[in-house]
């Protein structure tokens, strides 16, 4: 017999939780571009902020309530009037919208951080919902810290907030503090004692503090629960949360033990791993689970030996299925606007203004001078670094001398507003020198908080795509660059940084 599964709702928080990660703000057009290939790879509920945080978080979850069509967009809230108004604001022109309300419900927190009685939580609670209501029929609630409250508590809120509305129940591992075994058992016992259960999904959402986000998800899924809530690259706050492509490869490749399958489109998993990489500038790690560089690699000779003669005896998923060797040939240098354009529609990335697309297109122009193959991530490497509404900076020359035994020396012109500048410095590298040159003549008393390099795709011929973390009064900004000189891609980097701080864009700490 052919027993139909049931669907595992793909809740995706990388532009809210995922974001909260130290240092990986994103600008409110970098989260439209993310959520474009979220949508594209069907994620069911895309987060996309927390609308009551501030002015740049409201507009960013305006932005992509207008942009994404195809998936429900979601705004955080605390159980508080004020939040849940902002976010039904937000999420106005949302053809799907959630509103995801949120109070700790744990003794310890309720205690010491709300300093509330556990009846004024629970009025609260309710109450929270019925107003969310009044903006979507779609709402989430979230017992904060949930995995620490007393059962019986927890069971009589979740039957409350059910009556009041709530579709979704979220119980989050806030701290990271669960084990498989017994946060799989509590949604069982929460199942078994709400007595209107039946009426509301379960959701989990686990923090990687002990390296078990996955794995307790997916102990919860086996006990009842039928949404996860994960973030690509497993992003997020502290040790980050669980992985969207571990979840999502984990339930497809065991469907023999899953109860239930993701409507989860894979192929575009690797491209949208390598954007959220590149507008964060967080690498991720070659050995990382499906989407890092050597999750195919098969290094060994009798694996190698093994798998050309029977792919599956060591290889229990396809590269394809994730979307690696998706980065075939597109692009050349005899293309032209209309295909370019073309592609980059496919790939998620709408042009508005016509500007926009021109500076990009001349970028396409002048690397496919210097690499005669262009790959969709050298494409989606080409807009990432127009955020700076105004180029302040612009380099115009550069030339470093690098030779062993001596001292890197770096020469280089920039115009800045429009004026050229010339300066030179020694640095103990390279790319050191190259930026104290730019700083000698900016003196914009910046500090560096981070340098990283990548290889956009694979080969020497690689565009390397650079992050330069710049802090200054508190606030942080990523600058990208791209070029296949890497010292070309690091000098751009550090400008559009500098833009960035210039026209007061990027993110205050701690908001
Ligand atoms: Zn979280």
């Amino acid at each position: 017999m052919n027993t139909k599964k049931d669907k595992l709702v793909i809740f995706d928080t990388t532009l809210r939780d995922g974001e909260q990660s130290p240092g990986a703000s994103m600008t409110k057009d970098e989260k439209v571009r993310i959520a474009r290939m979220l949508e594209r790879m069907r994620v069911d509920v895309i987060e996309a902020g927390f609308a009551i945080a501030s002015q740049g978080d409201f507009e960013a979850v305006q932005a992509v309530a207008e942009a994404v069509k195809d998936s429900t967009v979601c705004s955080l809230a605390r159980a508080v009037g004020p939040d849940i108004i902002r976010a039904g604001e937000a999420l106005q022109k949302a053809t799907a919208p959630r509103i995801h309300t949120f109070i700790a419900t744990s003794p310890i927190h309720m205690k010491y951080k709300l300093q509330m009685e556990p009846e004024q939580v629970f009025a609260q609670a309710v109450d929270a919902v019925k107003r969310a209501r009044q903006f979507t029929d779609d709402v989430e609630f979230s017992l904060e810290d949930g995995s620490r409250s007393e059962p019986e508590f927890m069971y009589r809120i979740i039957e409350a907030v059910i009556n009041a509305g709530a579709g979704t129940i979220n119980i989050p591992d806030t701290v990271g503090y669960g084990e498989p075994g017994e946060y799989g058992a509590m949604f069982k016992r929460v199942i078994e004692n709400v007595p209107n259960s039946d009426k509301a999904i379960f959701s989990t959402h686990c923090h990687n503090d002990l390296g078990l986000a996955v794995a307790n998800s997916l102990s919860a899924v086996m006990n009842g629960v039928r949404q996860v809530e994960c973030t690509i690259n497993g992003l997020g706050e502290r040790a980050g949360n669980a992985s969207l492509e571990e979840i999502v490869m984990a339930v497809r490749t065991r469907q023999d033990l899953y109860p239930v399958e993701t409507g989860i489109d894979t192929t575009h998993i690797v491209p949208t791993s390598r954007l959220v990489s590149s507008i964060t500038g967080f690498p991720v790690q070659p050995n990382k689970a499906i989407v890092g560089a050597n999750a195919f690699a098969h290094e060994s000779g009798i694996h190698q030996d093994g798998i050309l003669k029977h792919r599956e005896t060591y290889e229990i998923m396809r590269a394809q299925d994730v979307g690696w060797g998706h980065n075939r040939l597109v692009l050349g240098k005899h293309s032209g606007r209309a295909a370019v354009k073309a592609r980059y529609e496919e790939l998620g990335i709408n042009f508005d203004d016509a500007g926009e697309f021109a500076l990009v297109f001349q970028r396409f122009k002048d690397l496919a001078d210097k690499k005669h193959e262009i790959f969709d991530e050298d494409l989606q490497s080409l807009v990432t670094g127009s955020e700076a509404p105004v180029e302040h900076y612009q380099l115009e020359d550069l030339e470093v001398r690098s030779k062993s035994g001596s001292l890197p020396q770096a020469q280089l012109r920039l115009l800045i507003d429009g004026e050229s500048h010339r300066a030179e410095a020694y640095g103990s590298g390279p790319v050191d020198a190259t930026f104290k040159a730019i700083e000698s003549v900016a003196e914009s008393g910046a500090d560096l908080k981070l340098y990283s390099v990548n290889a956009v795709t694979q080969g020497t011929d690689s565009q390397g795509n650079v992050t330069v973390r710049l802090e200054l009064d508190g606030r942080l900004v990523n600058g990208v660059g791209a070029d296949t000189d890497i010292l070309v891609a690091s000098t751009l980097a550090y400008l559009d940084a500098l833009n960035l701080l210039a026209s007061g864009g990027g993110k205050r700490k701690g908001v």
